[in-house]
């Protein structure tokens, strides 16, 4: 999962990223409203954390522009700003969440799990296939019952696919969520991850779970798994 720190406060928008980061996310941080539009046209993001008081083009506006274009990605709107109005005109522009500051940095985690969660309609913090699992609040993996080590690449990989099972996804896809914005986009670092954590998968389990769709990417597929 990728997300994107938009605060001009640097030090804040530093320890956010921080925070999120260590929760096991790829984080961008940006420091102002125009910066942040520049970086949507060209990045894809899982989550935007926007926060609505910031220099030049205020947050509300970058929801605006971002909405015009982009209804998928998910934005929680950060602001200090008390007033019930604030709240209601960033979910009527297309917040999908909002939180007062000061907050936890916990907090903050958890409304970002729930987030990226909600379209999958997922009751607990686990993402299941078959008889892998994976805890979005610890990153632990499980296969059959059993703890798998993984590295933390491994685990953006696994869980992007979890998140997305049944569809086939591709390298340039996964690389876009998985690694960080400055990574050399010809590298086959992905592929190298992948190859990894199918050969984890399959040693735990004893099934083929990563399809390699030909001429697209990967799958993952409990029912597939088996039939390689
Ligand atoms: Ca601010």
């Amino acid at each position: 999962m990728k997300l994107l720190v938009v605060e001009d406060e640097r030090m804040l928008c530093d320890t956010i990223a921080k925070s999120l980061h260590h929760a096991g996310y790829e984080v961008d941080c940006c420091y102002d409203g125009a910066e942040a539009l520049e970086r949507l046209l060209i990045e894809q993001y899982d989550l935007i954390v926007l926060d609505l008081h910031l220099p030049g083009m205020d947050g509300m506006e970058v929801l605006e522009r971002l909405r015009q274009t982009d209804a998928e990605t998910k934005v929680l709107i950060l602001s200090a700003r008390s007033q019930v109005a604030d709240k209601v005109a960033g979910l009527d522009a297309g917040a999908n969440d909002y939180l007062e500051k000061p907050f936890h940095l916990q907090e903050l985690a958890a409304r970002v799990r729930s987030l990226t969660r909600r379209q999958f309609i997922q009751q607990s913090t686990a993402l299941v296939c078959g008889g892998i699992s994976f805890d979005t609040r610890t990153r632990e993996a499980l296969v059959n019952g059993k703890q798998i080590r993984l590295t933390r690449k491994e685990k953006g990989i696994l869980e992007y696919l979890l998140l997305h099972q049944g569809r086939p996804i591709s390298q340039e896809e996964l690389m876009e969520h998985v690694l960080e914005s400055n990574a050399n986009p010809f590298s086959n670092v992905v592929r190298m991850h992948i190859s990894s954590l199918r050969k984890k998968l399959r040693e735990a389990g004893g099934q083929e779970y990563i399809q390699a769709v030909w001429g697209i990417g990967f799958r993952l597929d409990a029912e597939g798994a088996g039939k390689s």
